[in-house]
């Protein structure tokens, strides 16, 4: 169906993409003189290069860094993935929104030092062993045409990938971006690879391309690696026109990443990078040899070069706005050129941000608040200061999406703000805002994503933009600008965020999984949340054949915007054992509607633009065979930690554990659980360690999840000598097949028969993976009680240790029930059920 808003929304697409505008969340840049010279340096350079690898993190920031701001380079970072499948050290998110929280981080890191950033439509399923499990899951089609894309669309002379296609890269996913960016290389130039593509960019050859060459554990040094064809590039030198030196620069974008924890300290002093030739013409000194970076690859554009030279020359870093006439005069003859040409275009958009930030010309739409939903009106504010005494004549203003265009033919008078507000209808069917790759589910290893256009860009276009129309030197300038929504916290100060259509109400469920252990009725709580005022409807929840709500529906009223109102129901379970969907039906009164209902999601932090997202308002419901013998249970907290709420769902009393609750008497728990990575992570644990070994030596139950055993960068090591009452090793084993067959090496054993009878069918439907940092050496006292491994790969009996200690039981475990609990796998819930309970 192409109703109208969409297809205004694919020609804005259309002009964003021939544009090639660094999307991002697009503020005014102003900039201090040194950075506006460096933006008239960077006029003189005609040439590119694309940087590849597979995660965010996973690009060399300093010579990112290096490439566009010393060689003043046109560079982009693609990153195969968002990062989906990593671990969050900051908050709860996972899977996508993990991906959300990545994307943004990388375009934070972009903004500081300056390179446009892409990604594939390739999933980050997780950690995988081998390139070809990577390809195969992404789709060996679908990556390679999505980097043979970013290839044609982004022109790059030279190709710079960060990992070698083969097992030294150490993940598959590092591998596979290796070995599709040398696969691409060879294939981009072919008109029969990939022709359904040329109808938007034409085929490319890159000069060569480089191994940014990773030495293991020798990350940071200067050491000369053992390659054929490897020339060095001294990355470690300092831009007086910025203040800092590119270690400098890389250390303030990579610390961007932290919800990975990757704050770096600055690197200063000499840092020589390594590239090996890995396919092209040979570079003896400099990896461009051979690379005309001037005008002179553009037909025609003597007359631009000079003027470019005139700028640089005459440019006076205590009057910038003495450079606009020139600027002008070049933004006139780069129109004369050929205007399909990549350079002529992105050299035209720098030099419209070139003489916004010479004249400090400051312009901007804000809407009155973050969000709108379809049909409702709204105040806008557009605001235009021109901080000099250059003469600038605002023509008018446009806001294509709600199709208003207002001519003002206005005089700017020097640092006087002009400030129009209007109040504007959002179209009645104007789509919810939803980042492009989440609209459909991902499928194996890769985002669906039916728009070619957008495939490669951080984040969706701005649907709601204004056009600024200038008159400057007797030049018609159009300038655009995403609204965004501005606020001032008291701490903080002035914040913007971007702009989001939302719908009229949205529903968010208490819990994401509902587990039931017996035939005992739950409540589930909803909470309606209006996204503008006057929403009045019904709401009911739709659940599988053999369940049933009380009562059928519920009517709702929000008189006010972002009002809320909790309602509850009451879900019996089937009789059979069961899983199911709940899904929350929205019925809304004027204008009458019914559907499926979206919750709202928002994820906030400070070093990022905070994102709202609607997935839909469902819930996972389980009707569980499963006994629980003890019930009151004490939770020493991990990252992120979800599987306390787990517990509590099949019944068990849980408190959490921390420095105060562990000087009391821990006999009155059934047993005690540590979430993952705590060791690692709470200093404190180890003045009470020899207290809970007590515990277990009196009669306790000790289950420790997961931890990592130390020695990476990222990763802090442990924080007592040993975990359990008798000495075992972690390492880095892991089964990363979520289908491996587990074979029980003692089937007789409590843990696998009472009070629940563990069989295969327990491991069905694992998300993700079994398990990871398995036990890896132990002391004899501990039994095994598993064995399973990734495709030809040798047993791992790790998974799961238990001993005897005195009266008590401990347990290690790196299957990873902190993904299949919340997740509601019920053979998850069986297994801790009777790990729990051994003591019982
Ligand atoms: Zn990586």
């Amino acid at each position: 169906m192409i109703n109208r808003p969409y297809f205004k929304f694919c020609c804005y697409t259309a002009f964003v993409i021939t544009a090639f505008a660094h999307l991002s969340f697009g503020q005014n840049k102003p900039a201090a003189a040194g950075t506006i010279l460096q933006g008239l340096k960077k006029l003189n350079v005609v040439g590119s290069v694309l940087y590849v690898a597979a995660h965010p993190d996973d690009e060399n920031t300093q010579l990112l860094t290096y490439l566009a701001n010393e060689r003043l380079l046109r560079t982009g970072y693609l990153s195969m993935t968002r990062g989906d499948g990593g671990q969050n050290l900051i908050g709860p998110e996972q899977g996508e929104y993990i991906g959300v929280i990545r994307t943004q981080e990388l375009l934070a890191a972009r903004r500081i030092d300056g390179p446009d950033q892409f990604f594939s439509r390739a999933n980050d399923f997780g950690f995988s062993k081998s390139t070809d499990e990577a390809v195969r899951m992404w789709g060996q089609e679908q990556a390679l045409a999505d980097v043979v894309w970013m290839i044609r669309k982004y022109r790059p002379d030279v190709i710079i990938t960060r990992f070698p296609p083969d097992s030294r890269a150490g993940h598959g996913h590092h591998s596979a971006s290796g070995y599709l960016a040398e696969e691409a290389f060879k294939i981009a130039n072919d008109p029969t690879k990939y022709p359904e593509q040329l109808k938007w960019v034409k085929p490319w050859q890159p000069k060569r391309i480089f191994w940014n060459v990773f030495i293991p554990g020798a990350f940071m040094s200067n050491k000369k690696p053992d390659e054929p064809g490897v020339i060095s590039v001294e990355t470690g030198l300092y831009n007086p026109l910025l203040g800092k030196s590119y270690g400098e620069i890389a250390a303030e974008s990579r610390s961007q990443h932290k919800s990975q924890g990757f704050g770096v300290p600055a690197n200063r002093g000499v840092k020589i990078d390594y590239l090996a030739l890995k396919g092209g013409e040979p570079a003896p000194n400099d990896p461009f040899d051979g690379v005309d970076l001037s005008w002179k690859r553009v037909a025609g554009s003597e007359p631009v070069q000079q003027l470019i030279n005139q700028a640089i020359a005459n440019f006076k870093p205590e009057k910038p706005v003495a450079s606009v006439p020139v600027l002008v005069q070049t933004y006139k003859a780069l129109s004369r050129l050929d205007t399909a040409n990549i350079y002529v275009k992105t050299k035209r958009l720098e030099i419209e941000t070139l003489i916004q930030q010479c004249i400090g010309l400051w312009f901007e739409t804000n809407p009155g608040n973050y969000a709108a939903a379809p049909g409702e009106a709204i105040r806008v504010t557009s605001s235009v200061v021109n901080r000099t005494d250059y003469p600038v004549k605002l023509i008018g203003i446009q806001m294509p999406a709600i199709q208003k265009d207002t001519v003002m033919n206005l005089v700017l008078k020097p640092n006087d703000v002009a400030a129009f507000t209007t109040t504007v209808s959002i179209p009645a069917n104007q789509p919810i805002s939803q980042p492009y790759w989440l609209e459909k589910p991902v499928v194996k290893g890769l985002f669906q994503v039916s728009n070619q256009a957008l495939i490669g860009y951080p984040e969706n276009p701005p649907a709601f933009t204004t056009l600024y129309t200038f008159d400057i030197d007797g030049q018609t300038f159009t300038f655009s600008r995403p609204w965004s929504y501005k606020s001032t916290d008291p701490v903080d100060g002035e914040i913007y965020r971007p702009f989001i259509i939302q719908p009229a109400v949205m529903a968010n469920l208490a819990e994401r999984v509902y587990v039931f252990a017996d035939n005992t009725p739950k409540t589930v709580d909803v909470i309606l949340k209006s996204g503008r005022a006057n929403v009045s409807g019904t709401l009911k929840l739709e659940v599988p054949a053999g369940w049933r709500i009380e009562p059928a529906q519920l009517p709702f009223e929000l008189k006010e915007k972002a009002q809320e109102v909790r309602v509850s129901f009451r879900v019996f379970p089937s009789v059979a054992y069961s899983e199911g969907k709940l899904r929350a039906v929205v019925s809304t009164e004027s204008p009458e509607k019914t559907g499926y209902a979206s919750s709202l999601r928002m994820v906030a932090y400070k070093h990022i633009p905070t994102q709202t997202l609607f997935p839909a308002a469902e819930a996972k419901l389980v009707k569980l065979d499963v006994k629980v013998k003890s019930k009151n249970i004490g939770y020493i907290a991990g990252a992120g930690d979800e599987v306390p709420a787990a517990l509590q769902q099949i019944g068990c009393l849980v408190t959490p554990l921390g420095p105060r609750e562990l000087n009391a008497d821990l006999a009155r728990f059934d047993a005690i659980v540590v979430g993952v990575r705590a060791y690692n992570t709470e200093e404190w644990l180890r003045y009470y360690q020899p207290k809970l070994m007590d515990y277990v030596k009196n009669g306790g139950t000790m289950i420790v999840q997961y931890v990592t055993p130390g020695g990476s960068f990222i990763q802090n090591g442990l924080k007592v000598n040993q975990i359990g009452p008798y000495p075992f090793t972690v390492g880095r084993d892991r089964v990363t097949e979520e289908e491996a067959k587990m074979t029980f090496l003692k089937p007789q054993h409590p843990l696998l028969n009472t009070p629940n009878k563990i069989t295969d069918q327990d491991f069905n439907g694992w998300v993700q993976e079994r398990g990871i940092y398995f036990a890896q050496e132990w002391d004899k006292a501990y039994e095994p009680l598993f064995s399973a491994h990734d495709t030809n790969e040798a047993a791992k009996d790790g998974s799961l240790i238990y001993c005897k200690y005195g009266k008590g039981h401990f347990m290690y475990t790196g299957l990873v029930f902190f993904r299949e609990l919340p997740a509601g796998v019920p053979g998850a819930y069986r297994l801790f059920a009777n790990m729990i309970s051994v003591g019982k």
